[in-house]
Order: structure tokens, then sequence, then C-alpha cells
């Protein structure tokens, strides 16, 4: 594996940009839920004369991370009550998740999971996946797992390929999906050698769920490792998360889909902002969400569209936003009904 070159100290970051007031007093607290840490290769794609810039607001901390809103949660998708053992989250009928590792190559800020990304919780032990198959084998009503974290690829291609060989043993019928940011924050972790050890191993039905946010994070680097995935049959989704200054304009978005797809990658999803504790100032309202959605609706092609959805407070599960699930708006918020008949409130102004 390529040496992983990373920074998570002021100093470093210091050298490669001024910071700001509200950073510089978030590392001068002590309290963060979620540390910092950036690859270098994606610090070199921030402009450091900006402070505005887009990358930027992704991964460099800012105090208003303390400011935790009432309708915030360290766990909003309420992941701990739906899983059924460490590390498997079991929320939907016909599809699990599994949180292989806690850490990733770089550490957005605003990270949904961060009751447990960078916690200390490590790789996935032995015992752990063999509990995890074993559970696989007694649930074939599971046709899908998401191998996520944290970043899987983090593991080494040895750990990646002892995991995988364990699943395929005990379930060669289930679809993988392989759900990492490496491709925007450090994709020289793609290597012709972990491609091909993961076709070798029979990882196929596999695909490959990437978070790109901001066309500025595809770069000819990441364009070559989207490559290297594409020309072994891998077919990559994109997962977006709508972030205020970030891609909050219809223009940023449209074009960072067609980018998407001009690049093989399928935009798939779209979310709203998670109600996670220290996220409020990267939250865009649904009300512009709705209306950003719907001009984009007007501009992009099917392909080039992807599904803006939310996770409903409380571990209501996810919904695609549209009419269908909004039952009313008032003054506590909108209302919506879940997929199981339940009613769940997403406030207007958080
Ligand atoms: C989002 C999610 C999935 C996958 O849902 P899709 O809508 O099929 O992409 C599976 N499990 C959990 C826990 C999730 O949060
Ligand atoms: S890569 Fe995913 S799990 Fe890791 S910090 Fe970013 S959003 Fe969280």
């Amino acid at each position: 594996m390529i040496l992983h070159k990373t920074i998570s100290t002021r100093e470093e970051v210091e050298k490669y940009l001024r910071l700001s007031e509200n950073e510089i007093r978030w590392f001068e607290q002590t309290e963060a839920s979620l540390p910092f840490l950036v690859s270098t290769y994606y610090l070199s794609l921030i402009d450091p004369d900006d402070p505005h810039d887009p990358l930027r607001r992704q991964v460099i901390p800012s105090i208003e991370e303390s400011e935790i809103q009432e309708c915030e949660l360290l766990d909003p998708l309420q992941e701990v009550s739906h899983s059924p053992l460490n590390r498997l989250i079991h929320r939907y009928d016909n599809r699990v998740a599994l949180l292989v590792t806690d850490r990733c190559a770089t550490y957005c800020r605003h990270c949904f999971r961060r009751r447990f990304t960078a916690t200390e919780k490590s790789v996935i032990s032995d015992k752990e996946v063999k509990e995890v198959t074993i559970y696989l084998a007694n649930h074939k009503e599971v046709k899908e797992m998401l191998l996520t974290g944290g970043d899987p690829l983090l593991l080494s291609d040895e750990k990646l390929r002892n995991l995988i060989t364990q699943i395929r043993e005990k379930r060669a019928d289930l679809t993988l999906r392989l759900c990492t940011r490496v491709l925007a924050t450090y994709p020289m972790r793609i290597t012709k050698e972990l491609v091909e050890t993961l076709v070798a191993i029979g990882s196929h039905p596999m695909f490959v769920m990437t978070q790109f946010n901001h066309p500025k994070e595809i770069t000819t680097e990441s364009v070559q490792s989207l490559s290297l995935f594409i020309e072994r049959g891998f077919p990559i989704m994109n997962q977006s998360v709508l972030l205020k200054g970030v891609n909050d304009d219809v223009d940023t978005l449209e074009e960072l889909m067609n980018l998407l797809v001009s690049h093989r990658v399928k935009p798939y999803y779209l979310f709203q902002g998670d109600l996670v504790e220290g996220s409020s100032h990267l939250r865009v309202p649904l009300e512009k969400g709705v209306e950003i959605e719907r001009e984009l609706r007007r501009r992009l092609s099917g392909l080039a569209m992807p599904q803006y959805a939310l996770d409903l407070p409380h571990g209501g599960g996810k919904v695609p936003l549209n009419s269908t699930y909004l039952e009313s708006r008032g003054e506590e918020g909108w209302v919506f009904k879940t997929l199981d008949g339940e009613r769940r409130v997403y406030p207007s102004t958080c």
C-alpha cells in the first residue's frame, strides 16, 4: 500500500494556509468529537488564498462545530439500536451495513457517523468477522451488504482480502458495495494490485460507492483511479452531501453531476445534511434544498440527476425528498410519513 501522507496538527496545517479566527478557536479547544486529519493530497487541492474554498470547508474544522443544536444528536440515524451485532447495522430487511474500520484518509467535518468515526474502534477483528458471516448465513433475506466505516479502503489489501473471502465463503450471492471516499481524498490508494486482488477473490458483484461533493475534487488522479475500477467491471455510484458554502448552488451541482457522468460515474444520491451534532453551519435548509433539486431536475438528464434524499430523524430511515412522503408543512417543521407509516418532523430551521 502506498504511504498515506496526512497532517493532523495546527502547526502542520499552518504551513499550507492561514487559519481564520474560527478555525484557530477549534484547534484551541479540547472537546471535539471528530479529530482533524487531512491527506496532503486533498490539502494540495485547496486554494490557500481563498478562505471560502469549498474543499477547505469540508476538512478544516471550525469552532462552529461546538454549537450543538437542540435537534441534533450524536447518532441521528439510531444506528446503535439497529445493530444486531457489533459493527453490523440491519436497518432495512434486505440490506446491511458493516463498519469495517473507524479510520478514513481524511475526516469530513460533516460526517454523520461521528459517534463511530475516529473513536479508537480500530479494524474489525477476526472474531467479529466470524460472527458477521454466521449472521449472513442465517439471514438469507439480506441481498446486499455495504462495506463502510470509516473507510474500508484504509484496510491493507491483505486484510480486505481476508474479509471479503470470508464473506464470500458463506454468501457467494450477496451484492457488495464498497463505500469509500478515498477516490476524492486519497486516490493513490487505488492500485492495479488492489483492483486485481478484488477481482481474483470473487468480489463481484461489487459496486463502488464514492462521495464527490465538488467539481474540484475530480482530478487527473481521481479519474485514473475511477478508470481502474471501471475497466475491471465495478460500476461506480456517487453519493454527494448537500453542504452550505460547498455545493449549495445549482451551477456547482450541475457541473459536478455532468462531470461525474462524463467519467462514467452515476450520481446516485444527493443527501440532505443529517441532524448530527455540530454540523448546523454546514446544513442547508430543506426549503433551499428542494428549490435546488427542482432546478437541477430541469437542467440535468435522468442519468446525471441524483435522487435528493434524507434520513428521517430518530432512525426513521431514508426517503426520497418528493411530495409522496411529505404530509404537511407547519410551524414545527415539515412533517413526513416514514416508509413504516410513522410520523417524523424535520424542523424548518435548525
Ligand atoms: C443508506 C443505507 C443503506 C442503503 O440504502 P439504499 O437506499 O439502498 O442505498 C443500507 N443500510 C443502512 C443502514 C443505510 O443507512
Ligand atoms: S469519509 Fe465518510 S466516514 Fe469518513 S469522515 Fe468522511 S463522511 Fe465520515
